[in-house]
């Protein structure tokens, strides 16, 4: 009950930004930091700027979030101040989404990483729980990927897969295998073996990955007990060790977004790189979409957009959380950049 009461105070929607520090390619570069975080909430942009007879100056931005955190901020403060609060929740029938939302290089995946594995910690200690202990829950992972459209099993070759809808609007991805986990290294490997599956097309990892989104789902499930008597005189006895026999209780996706400059790519002279840069930006626009028709409490949310938004459809209806990490670039030349990336941001909110 204490859970619950601490739960219900959770933001539904909160949008976080967080700044990298400036790389040492660009110390070397002499680039200027053009980002000045002023305080837990707010901070401002020096866009460098040539007026028509060539004198520099200086054009200020000024923008405002739930929670801005500068280049001296740890992963381990970014969980605290974004995933930790909602984990309760999953126990509690919500499901949440935490995406990473910038330009490629921006510190997305450096962000999105560590924090499954810091869920996974906390979740697995709360199934220990006195008041969970007798509930027969169980923690699934799984991890795919959407490139192009298309959606693909991390953990299992890269399989192709589909989705469908049930009656009840819940999200049923056919084949998508999940992993049950009891520690945290169970985690730290899944992740690496997924990673190691991404898009790398014939341009090399980064290059194909940031045209991708990647999910990684945690979830609880509630199995039946195979030994409570009742069960064994109906002859129900199911596997407990297959999620399928599981009722979903809550889960949280963490989704690694595609590069947000990508959804520009759809002028490029590939063929290919322009299909995947229309589908990226269609499914970043899809998003943004979404989270402001749940942030404006709409019956009506547009999860038809995009596969991305399609396949999350779950976790917009309902008893839901959605964090959002704006990851942003301070130097010079991202400026563009970092200023569209803001923009997405306070649009969502
Ligand atoms: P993205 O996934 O958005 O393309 P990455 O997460 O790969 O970007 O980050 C690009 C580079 O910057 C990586 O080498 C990463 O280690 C580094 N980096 C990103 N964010 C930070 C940070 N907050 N502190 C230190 N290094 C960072
Ligand atoms: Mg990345």
């Amino acid at each position: 009950k204490e859970i619950l009461k601490e739960t219900s105070n959770v933001a539904k929607i909160k949008v976080v930004v967080r700044k990298r520090p400036l790389n040492k390619k660009e110390v070397s570069r002499k680039e200027d930091d053009i980002v000045a975080v002023h305080d837990a909430v707010s901070l401002s942009v020096y866009e460098p700027k040539l007026k028509v007879d060539l004198t520099a100056y200086v054009e200020k931005h000024e923008f405002c979030f739930d929670a801005v955190l500068d280049e001296n901020v740890s992963n381990d403060e970014v969980y605290r101040e974004t995933v930790e609060p909602i984990i309760p929740t999953i126990f509690e029938r919500t499901k949440a989404t935490c995406f990473a939302y910038g330009q490629t290089g921006s510190g997305k995946t450096y962000t999105m990483q560590p924090l499954p594995l810091r869920a996974a910690q906390d979740m697995v200690h709360l199934l220990h729980q006195p008041y969970y202990r007798n509930q027969n829950f169980k923690l699934w992972l799984s991890y795919f990927e959407i490139y192009g459209g298309k959606l693909f099993d991390l953990l299992c070759d890269r399989r192709k897969l589909l989705m469908r809808e049930d009656g009840k609007q819940q999200v049923c991805i056919v084949g998508l295998q999940e992993f049950e986990v009891f520690d945290v290294q169970l985690v730290k490997d899944y992740i690496e073996k997924g990673n190691a599956a991404r898009s790398t097309g014939s341009t090399g990892a980064n290059e194909e990955s940031s045209r991708s989104h990647a999910i990684l789902q945690l979830a609880i499930k509630k199995h039946r007990d195979p030994t409570a008597e009742v069960n064994m005189r109906l002859r129900k006895m199911t596997d407990p060790n297959d999620p399928k026999n599981g009722k979903l209780i809550g889960k949280i996706s963490f989704i690694d977004l595609a590069g947000s400059e990508r959804g520009a790519d759809t002028t490029d002279n590939d063929r290919q790189t322009r299909i995947e840069g229309a589908e990226i930006n269609k499914s970043l626009l899809a998003l943004k979409e979404c989270i402001r028709a749940l942030d404006n409490d709409q019956l009506h949310i547009p999860f038809r957009g995009s596969k991305l938004t399609e396949v999350l459809r779950d976790s917009f209806v309902g008893n839901s959380r959605t964090v959002m990490i704006s990851c942003i670039s301070p130097n010079a030349n991202s400026c563009e950049h970092t200023l569209n990336t803001l923009r997405y941001a306070d649009r969502v909110k």
